[in-house]
């Protein structure tokens, strides 16, 4: 099947599918082996030497055990690398699984310094801040990255648009300021429908599965994209770590990938009317999307991300308390974690998300992030404006304004305990 050429439309729809048309079937049978024949004892333990140590699955060889190497999570890491351009991609079972396998790959080969621009999504925050994984992090801005470089720095790590405030970075700028250093990139926003970053310069792709790709939320996973070398890498750590993705879920995530375009190109034009619709409400401080005028000073849509995508974050003018008011008034549109799926959700990321994340790091007390679906955008606008009209109701009634847009302290992981009753009192 000639995919690699093609467009992305049709990459999306038949990558992955190699020999399913010759093995009499339309759609991969799921194999849910966890160990497989061995032929000779030679052939075995050859096999296992290969796989444990980062090679593909060769011709004619066992797939050994499923830690090793499974069919259908490769199929699902072939479409995805067809469709961000690069020589493989190595699944997981979360993103964060993904990112964790990538800082493991890093420090162990002996550079354990890496650079990150915040905002990042708040696990990934999380993790650099904590050190866990035997990482040192400095923080920089995008600017200054040069600067930050060590002779330890064994990766740069971005997230564009970010999470949750939809700022760009231009990785162009970013790759070159990074020189021999490797550039990760968080394309769970854009996908590779909008933003392809290896095109760019970036070294690594790293997806959380469970938004976009799977499109859903019924499947969680994670998946590393770059080059050969890398892979072999991560597939190493995979291989000896464990933090597999399961055949069931590489067989939905693989499903996900077809309709992947279609779903991120009508979810973003839903977005793009409604961005401009929640502008003119007057709870609303401000709307924080690319798509808006003023918002891409670099001009980044249209070169480097196709489209604005469907992500939309709010900052509304009675701070927290609005911000609690809004997301509790929505009905048609779910207050829960998670994004890039059918349905549209709502959540107050200072204290969900990025609750982990360092105060002056933390998004502001106001802002919540919306993850617009595929319902018909009079519906989504209709349940979010009366969601508006509750926030700014309770603005009027307020008496102090201060008062009410502080927000109950989330500097530490720990205040969780304390802030018990206080949080289960905001639902
Ligand atoms: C959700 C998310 C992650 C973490 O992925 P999991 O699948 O939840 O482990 C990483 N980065 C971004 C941008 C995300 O939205």
């Amino acid at each position: 099947m000639q995919t690699s050429s093609s467009h992305l439309e049709t990459r999306a729809v038949h990558g992955g599918m190699a020999g399913v048309r010759e093995s009499g079937s339309h759609v991969p049978v799921i194999d849910f082996s966890t160990t497989n024949p061995l032929g000779s004892v030679e052939a075995g333990g050859l096999s296992y030497e290969e796989l444990a140590t980062g090679h593909e699955l060769g011709e004619g060889r066992s797939a050994v055990y499923q830690r090793l190497w499974q069919p259908g999570v490769a199929r699902f890491e072939d479409a995805l690398a067809g469709l961000e351009g690069t020589q493989g991609a190595v699944a997981f079972a979360s993103g964060m699984a993904a990112l964790a396998a990538t800082l493991i790959a890093t420090a162990s080969a002996g550079r354990p310094h890496v650079v990150a621009v915040r905002p990042l999504y708040g696990g990934t925050d999380h993790v650099l801040a904590s050190g866990l994984l035997g990482t040192r992090v400095t923080w920089a801005d995008a600017a200054g990255i040069a600067d930050a470089i060590e002779p330890d720095t064994g990766l740069v790590i971005v997230e564009t648009p970010a999470n949750p405030t939809l700022e760009l970075l231009d990785l162009c700028a970013i790759a070159d300021a990074a020189g021999p250093v490797p550039v990760l990139v968080d394309n769970t926003f854009a996908t590779p429908v909008l933003q392809r970053p290896v095109e760019h310069g970036a070294t690594l792709v790293l997806h959380s599965a469970t938004k976009y790709l799977g499109g859903h939320g019924d499947v969680m996973g994670g998946i590393v994209a770059g080059d050969q070398a890398w892979m072999e890498r991560l597939r190493q750590v995979r291989a000896l770590t464990g933090g597999l993705l399961h055949p069931m879920g590489a067989y939905l995530l693989h499903r996900g990938l077809r309709t992947l375009p279609l779903r991120v190109r009508a979810q973003q034009a839903t977005a793009e009317v409604l961005a401009r619709r929640l502008l003119e409400h007057p709870a609303v401080a401000h709307v924080h999307y690319p798509g808006l005028p003023g918002q891409d000073p670099s001009g980044l849509v249209g070169t480097q991300l196709d489209g604005p995508g469907s992500i939309i974050a709010l900052e509304l003018v009675g701070g927290y308390a609005a911000a609690a008011r809004f997301t509790e008034s929505c009905d048609l549109v779910t207050h829960a974690v998670s994004l890039g799926g059918v349905d549209s959700l709502v959540q107050h990321p200072a204290s969900l998300t990025h609750r982990p994340v360092a105060g002056e790091a933390k998004p502001g007390a106001g802002v919540v992030r919306l993850s617009i679906g595929l319902e018909h955008v009079d519906d989504l606008t209709a349940d979010l404006m009366t969601a508006l009209d509750a926030a700014a109701e309770l603005g009027a009634l307020g008496s102090g304004r201060a008062a009410a847009s502080a927000m109950p302290d989330t500097s530490s992981l720990d205040t969780r305990a304390r802030n018990g009753d206080r949080t289960a009192t905001l639902r």
